[in-house]
Order: structure tokens, then sequence, then C-alpha cells
């Protein structure tokens, strides 16, 4: 259902994966964009996006998509985010937006920024929000509805154009925050990277024990070894371009991780009770906060348990 008169006329995705097909979604449903123009790398990939009716029109080339948008959003992985923006950048209408959805956003300015010309704006953005599926099938539009999505424009950047790209996610009811991208970077390396590096590490440790214990991993995963699974399900290519991207905040954020880690395997062998309980209470209570903040109830698709 609309909410109201639609923010732009003309809105241009490029790559229809997870995030492109759900932001799609949203903007049909609460009618934010007039025309909705698709573009993506593969013709299997459009055609899936046409045959779900993602938009109104569609090509595999994305400087035909972005012709006359008034908002352009790169929805690709981060390593591509560079040549995207190269091969658009004399299709751009003056005055349009660009803006993108990318995991790591200090790359973002450095990657897109130098391609784009004059009078058009930057509005670099990332919903915190998102499954481990990947593909347009994968999109739905109750992903962003109480979850946060951050931009992070510089001080220059027209303040009309980051209120539009504002509205656009608040439209999709999502809350939306301004941040630098070193500080974007820096909370997500603790929130969502190295979460995602140590969930990629026990998996993998899992996967090499040998071949009678591997079978009780998956026989009793329930206690705990699951919930990491679905974690380091994610896409390996958008996972090697965070680590790729974010890798100084990450590296910093890794080394308190060892000596917590080292203070941790120091407690136990000692037989630190006290130590250990206190740092469990203190897990416990960060816990608590975010029930009470209302972010913990998992992105999945409805319907999709194997998401769980
Ligand atoms: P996805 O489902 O794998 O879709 C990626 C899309 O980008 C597809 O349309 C794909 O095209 C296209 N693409 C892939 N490689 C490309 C290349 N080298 N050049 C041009 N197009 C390319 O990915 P996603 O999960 O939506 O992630 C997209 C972006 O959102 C990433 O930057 C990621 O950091 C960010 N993000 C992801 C999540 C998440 O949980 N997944 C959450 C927040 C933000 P074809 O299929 O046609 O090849």
């Amino acid at each position: 259902m609309a909410n109201g008169a639609p923010i732009f006329d003309r809105v241009a995705l490029i790559g229809i994966g997870l995030i492109g097909s759900s932001l799609a979604l949203a903007m049909r449903l609460h009618g934010l964009s007039r025309h909705i123009a698709v573009s993506t790398r593969s013709a299997p990939t459009l055609a899936t996006a046409e045959k779900l009716n993602l938009g109104d029109s569609y090509t595999l080339d994305a400087a035909e998509a972005v012709r006359g948008a008034d908002l352009v959003v790169i929805c690709t992985p981060m390593g591509a985010q560079g040549a995207v923006a190269q091969s658009i950048r004399d299709s751009l209408k003056p005055g349009a937006i660009v803006t993108d959805v990318g995991s790591v956003k200090a790359t973002t300015v450095r990657d897109i920024a130098p391609h784009l010309p004059d009078g058009v704006h930057l509005v670099p953005g990332h919903p915190i929000a998102g499954t481990e599926h990947s593909g347009p099938e994968a999109g739905f539009a109750a992903l962003f509805p109480g979850r946060w999505t951050i931009l992070t424009p510089s001080p220059q950047t027209d303040a009309g154009a980051v209120d539009k790209v504002r509205r656009l996610w608040e439209g999709c009811g999502s809350n939306v925050e301004i941040m630098t991208p070193e500080h974007h970077d820096r909370v997500l390396a603790i929130t969502s990277h190295l979460p995602h590096l140590i969930a990629y590490t026990i998996v993998d440790t899992a996967d090499q024990m040998e071949d009678e214990t591997k079978e009780e991993v998956i026989k009793f995963s329930a206690s705990g070894f699951r919930d990491f699974t679905r974690i380091a399900a994610g896409d390996p290519v958008m996972w090697r371009d965070v680590f790729l991207t974010n890798r100084d905040a990450v590296l910093e954020i890794l080394g308190r991780f060892n000596e917590d880690l080292t203070a941790l395997q120091r407690a136990i062998r000692k037989g630190d009770g006290e130590m250990l309980e206190t740092t469990f209470a203190r897990a416990r209570a960060v816990r608590r906060s975010i029930i009470d903040a209302k972010q913990h109830i998992p992105d999945v698709k409805p319907g999709d348990e194997s998401a769980q």
C-alpha cells in the first residue's frame, strides 16, 4: 500500500540480489518510485527479476538503466562498485543521486566518488538487515522494517539529496542514522564482521575434524553450533569483499578479541571460575539490551525455515 506521493520518478537498481530485490519490493509496496529500472550482470538473474515482476524495465546495460534516473542504487558486491560507477558515469543525469547498500563504507567513497561527475550527489548507505540467502528470489519487503540503515554522506553533500535517501529508507520502514564512513566501519567490524569471521572459523574447524566427530557435530548441532552455521552461510564473495575492504578496522578489533580470548583461556586453565562467571554475566546483560532495543529477531523471510 502506498504511503503518499512517490519520492522519485525513476530509480535504477544496479544489482538485483537479496538487497536489490528486497528494496524493489519495498519500494513497490510503499509506492516510493514511479518507475523502477532493474539492471544486473547476467541474463538468468535479469530473467528471474522480470519473472518476479521486481521492476518496470529490465536491462543488462547499467548505463541504460540509469539514464533519466533521479536515484541510482548500487546493490552489487563491494568489489564491483568502482567498475559499476565507471560504467554509468556518462549516463547519469545532472542532479542525480547515487547511493549503495555495501557493508563497508570507507571504500564506497573511495571507489565510487572519483567517477561521479560534478552535480551528481553521492549518499553512501548500508541497511543493517540481511539473511544468508542470495539472488532475486531471496528478497522480501519485510526485510527492512524496524532495522537500521546507516548513511555516510560527507559534510559537503547536498542536504536535499541526503534527505531524499533518508526518506527512501524510512519509507521502507527502516530507521536511519547518519555517521562518518570510518565510524560505520569500526562499529560494523565488531557487530558484524568479527562475528562472521568467528563463525566461519568455528564451522571450518568442525569441518576439518575426523569423520566420526564430524557426523556428531551435525547430529548435536542444536547445542550452539547450528547458530554459527547460519552466520557462516553468507555469500562467500560478499564476505571476501567485506574483509578485503574493512581490513584495518577488522584487524584492530581482532587484536582486542584475541587478548580477551587469551584471558578466558587462562581463566579456564587456572580454574578461575569467578573471572569466567563475571565475563559471562556481562555478556548476558548485552543480550538483554539487544532485546530491549527490539533488535533480537533474526531477518528471516516469512515462511523460510531453512534460515532459522
Ligand atoms: P547477491 O544476492 O549476491 O546479489 C548480487 C547482485 O550483484 C546480483 O544482481 C549480481 O548479478 C550482481 N553482481 C555480482 N557480482 C557483480 C559484478 N562483479 N559486477 C556487476 N554486478 C555484479 O548480493 P546481496 O546479498 O544483495 O549483496 C549486495 C550488497 O549488499 C553487497 O555490497 C553487500 O555488502 C550488501 N549487503 C548485504 C547484506 C546481506 O545480508 N546479504 C546485508 C546488507 C548489505 P548477477 O546475479 O546477474 O551475476
